[in-house]
């Protein structure tokens, strides 16, 4: 892991180790903004969950729905992932993006073991799991542990892959396009795809009682 440098501005808030730099600037910014009645943290919390959970994932499920319906796109996604996201309009600092597609026989498994590193290009800030000594840890030691933990018992026969991100590449999983979404428009499919789903550690379902 001795490659697995870091560009300080590329993991503002994003760090165990001690502040730096931008994130000592922004933490700063933050303190003085709360303390002089400007921002409530609550309302800064509620936007840190949109780009969580709302806004940042969305980017992801557009590349995803695309790379379902058109398999020219699919291809140009999986032969260099950041021209492919690039097309929508959705750019990094320049690091390099690897896209990993789900098969019935391959589930594919993303995680940071050194710290946080994620494709926020395309799923926006890291959830607090993913930052979570826990998950970095048990990902790669028993990976289906962990997606059973999560509601999902992967069958032998399928292979669970981990992919560990650092600054230099990210990942994104292609997950597999359930079934029932025959005849679907893109939009429609991108509303199924979720930022767990696009990390690997959920399959993409249909919801309850979805009728399109
Ligand atoms: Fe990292």
């Amino acid at each position: 892991m001795s490659d697995h440098h870091h560009h300080d501005d590329n993991h503002v808030r994003e760090h165990d180790r001690p502040l730096s730099g931008p994130a000592l600037r922004v933490k700063a910014l933050e303190s003085l903004l709360v303390e002089k009645g400007l921002v409530d943290p609550k309302t800064l919390d509620a936007i840190i969950d949109t780009y969580e959970t709302k806004v940042g994932p969305r980017n992801g499920a557009r590349v995803v729905a695309r790379a379902w319906v058109d398999p020219a796109y699919k291809q140009r996604l999986l032969a260099d992932t950041r021209a492919a996201i690039a097309e929508f309009g959705f750019f990094g600092y320049g690091e390099d993006m690897v896209a990993l597609e789900n098969t019935p026989k391959v589930r594919n498994l993303v995680v940071c073991t050194l710290c946080s590193c994620y494709p926020w290009s395309v799923l926006g800030l890291p959830p607090v799991w993913y930052k979570s000594a826990p998950y970095r840890a048990r990902a790669v030691i028993d990976p289906r542990g962990v997606l059973k933990e999560l509601g999902e018992e992967v069958p032998d026969d399928v292979e669970v892959r981990v992919w560990d991100s650092t600054s230099e590449l990210r990942y994104l999983v292609l997950p597999e396009r359930p079934a029932g979404t025959e005849g679907w428009s893109e939009e429609q499919l991108a509303e199924i795809v979720t930022r767990d789903a696009m990390i690997g550690v959920a399959p993409v379902t249909v919801p309850a009682g979805s009728t399109r």
